[in-house]
């Protein structure tokens, strides 16, 4: 059996992904929190601002940003970092 380590906690795992199944969870909130937040407000100036707003922590904004096509129109807002 291959395992994968989760670049976010470290842990090692067994099943497909790029992150372990906590890990995978807690994004999975923070995602729902992420379109839940753009289906209702506009798009702020900052990934900072929008991080307050959503109480996501930027570096998890960054990635989803980067790595989901869904918020490839928030790429903008990274190029202020
Ligand atoms: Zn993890």
């Amino acid at each position: 059996m291959e395992f994968n380590k989760c670049p976010q906690c470290g842990s090692f795992f067994s099943n497909e992904g790029k992150t372990c199944p906590n890990c995978a969870q807690k994004d999975n909130t923070k995602i729902q929190k992420l379109e839940n937040y753009l289906q209702n407000n506009f798009v702020p100036d900052t990934l900072e601002e929008l991080s307050v707003n959503t109480g996501i922590p930027t570096k998890d904004l960054s990635r989803f940003i980067n790595e989901s096509k869904e918020f490839s129109n928030l790429n903008g807002i990274i190029s202020h970092l």
